[in-house]
């Protein structure tokens, strides 16, 4: 059987992100696709033009990752978690969405592997992207909202998990470590404890 054919097969004649049943192909999951079965998804031109070009990307065309998402199969977890993360920067079905996906630890590897492809034109840089506990990339003056309690050391206070964080700004030489003023005071917040909001 061929590629296609075992494609075809598994997403049913469907395109495996949005269900459409027209111009089907095959897309290898980049990076670096084996181009087997197990690295590949079957989808729609719609689907594979979007993916191509994230910054024309029609939201209400990937509300359809609500059903797509549950797929067992991971290179369809993969690009329905990477599509939804790059939504999610704008979209808060998105992010509801993405805080129900989960995946194992090797698809979710695999998944953030790929991240450059779902972000935003803006925020490509040498450098290492600042990230949010989803992988969300984190630009100076976002918000964010803090996704646990976290005592800050020194301050003698807690910040509370779904505090919102307004204009934050980046810590250069940390990826991990960003900056925004909690309860009046200036803190250093981890990334990975944070939630980027529209
Ligand atoms: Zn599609």
């Amino acid at each position: 059987m061929t590629l296609e054919a075992e494609l075809l097969k598994r997403g049913e004649h469907k395109c495996e992100l949005c269900s459409a049943s027209d111009e089907l192909g095959v897309f290898e999951v980049p990076p670096g696709s084996d181009g087997s079965v197990a690295q590949c998804v079957l989808i729609c031109e719609t689907c594979k033009d979007q993916i191509d070009h994230p910054d024309k990307i029609d939201v209400h065309h990937w509300r359809a990752l609500n059903d797509a998402m549950w797929s067992t199969h991971p290179p369809v977890q993969v690009m329905a978690w990477r599509m939804l993360t790059h939504l999610s920067s704008r979209e808060g079905w998105a992010r509801d969405l993405l805080d129900m996906l989960y995946l194992d630890e090797q698809t979710l590897t695999w998944a953030k592997s790929g991240a450059k492809l779902a972000t935003d034109e803006k925020s490509e840089d040498t450098s290492t992207p600042h990230k949010d506990a989803n992988g969300a990339i984190l630009l100076a003056g976002d918000t964010v909202t803090l996704i646990k309690d976290l005592n800050v050391k020194g301050a003698g206070f807690t910040a509370k998990r779904g505090t919102a964080v307004r204009n934050i700004s980046l810590v250069a030489d940390n990826p991990e470590h960003i900056e925004g003023r909690v309860s009046g005071q200036q803190i250093v917040i981890l990334t990975q404890f944070v939630k980027k909001s529209s």
